[in-house]
Parts: structure tokens; sequence; C-alpha cells
């Protein structure tokens, strides 16, 4: 008997980056900047992330609608980090901007530290703004929503991530699996806000930080999964220079 597996797995390659930096070695942070002329913000820039939150002001009342879809669930192992990418049509208002949810991933430890104190691990839930109607000069504006992740009760929809991740350098599209972010984000929407960069080489700056005030919970096993994996893939803090952060509550 003849058994045709139906399978709604699809593997392809994920490397685009031709040049190649790390968190360990002679292209750790200390000399991203160094590597490609393209990188030169991650050492030059004055608005860096991540940041240690301290010295807080307090800002206008939390203003973050939520608008999630279900997404196919489609893992990326680039190499970095695990990501998760999103199907197009879930976005966010912050302070009447929208922006589209693109993809999520995580870094271990945390990258930012709230008072000097990092958590195991923490969520990243990328979005780009999308242009209003006339609007032509939109460059490619990006708020993440960042969320602490700190050793409790298992997370259910990281359980499904980790189930599926792939083998470094691979996408899995699990077209099956239908995940939501909004099960990604704590109860409480307080967050604190700055202006900052990517946590990655090429280090861009103008980028929205929020990062909620409220953690995430996590298992042990679920952050031994991860750091099996990636031990360590989280810029150190940089420097908070004139910038101010603010609390929103
Ligand atoms: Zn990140």
């Amino acid at each position: 008997m003849i058994i045709l597996l139906l399978t709604s797995l699809a593997i392809a390659p994920v490397w685009s980056d031709s040049i190649h930096w790390d968190y360990d070695g002679a292209e750790s942070p200390e000399n991203w900047g160094k590597l490609s002329d393209k990188f030169k913000l991650c050492e030059l820039g004055k608005t860096q992330s991540p940041i240690n939150i301290k010295n807080l002001s307090i800002g206008s009342p939390a203003n973050i609608e939520f608008d999630y879809r279900s997404t196919p669930l489609e893992v990326v192992n680039n190499g970095h980090s695990i990501q998760v990418n999103y199907a197009k049509g879930s976005t966010v208002t912050i302070d009447g901007e929208k922006y589209a949810l693109l993809q999520f991933h995580f870094h271990s430890p945390s990258e930012h530290q709230i008072n000097a104190q990092p958590a195991p691990m923490e969520l990243h839930l990328v979005h780009s703004r999308i242009p209003k109607n006339g609007e032509t000069n939109s460059a490619n504006q990006l708020a993440v929503l960042g969320v602490m992740l700190e050793q409790g009760v298992a997370n259910p929809l990281i359980a499904e991530v980790w189930k599926n991740i792939p083998a470094a350098g691979t996408t899995k599209k699990v077209s099956t699996s239908l995940i939501n972010a909004i099960n990604l984000l704590p109860k409480s929407k307080s967050y604190f806000s700055y202006d900052g960069s990517l946590t990655t080489p090429p280090c861009s700056e103008g980028v929205k930080w929020k990062v909620f005030t409220q953690p995430l919970t996590i298992s042990p096993e679920q952050i031994a999964t991860f750091t099996k994996l990636y031990p360590n893939d989280a810029r150190p803090v940089q420097r908070l220079n004139e910038r101010m952060v603010e609390l929103h509550l």
C-alpha cells in the first residue's frame, strides 16, 4: 500500500546578508561598526538600542490599539534568532499612526534592561508605518514593541513556534497552524517609550520603541529550548545620550 503524505511544509534558504556579523568573537557588537560602511551607525549613532530603562518621565496615557489577525505559522531560523513572519493585514495604531506587523522574534537574554535588570528573554514585534493617503515620503519607519519574558508558566503560542523550528538558514511554513500574536501581549498595556534603533546591523535609527512594563512568562524548558540554539543573541545596552524615556500608563 502506498501512503501519500500531504505536507504543508516548505523549506527555503533565508541567508541574504552578505556581510557576516555575530554576538561573540571578532564580529561581536563592539565591532559591528567596523565590519561595513553600511554598519557605521552601530558605532557612531547617538540614538541606539537597546538601553537600560531608567530616569523616567510620565508621558501621555498609553495609546496603542491592536488589530492583530490570525496568520499561518511561518518560522525562520535566520542564524541570529528565531523569527515568525506575519501575513499582511495585522496592524497597530500608535498615537494615531497606523503600522503593519511584519514579524516577531526573540532575544536571550533580554536586550532592554529595566533599572539595570535584564530578563531571561525578550520578544520584539516589528511593525512598519503604513503611509497615509497622498503621502509620498514615508521611508520605512519602524515601531518595535518589546515584551520582557520572565521565567514562569509556559506560553502556548511559543510552544507552537518552538515545535516548528527549522534548521539554521531555513524557513518552515505550517499552513495548518494558525497563530495570533495578540496572545503574546501582557494583560497591562502600559509601556515605556523612547526613540532608538534596530538592535542588529545596520543599526538604523528612527525606530519608535515601546517596551511593555509588564512581562509575559515562559517556562524554564522553553527558555532552554531557545538558549540551546542561541545562548546569547542580545546586543549590550547603549548610551542614552540626550534621550528621554517616557512611561505611559
Ligand atoms: Zn530584536
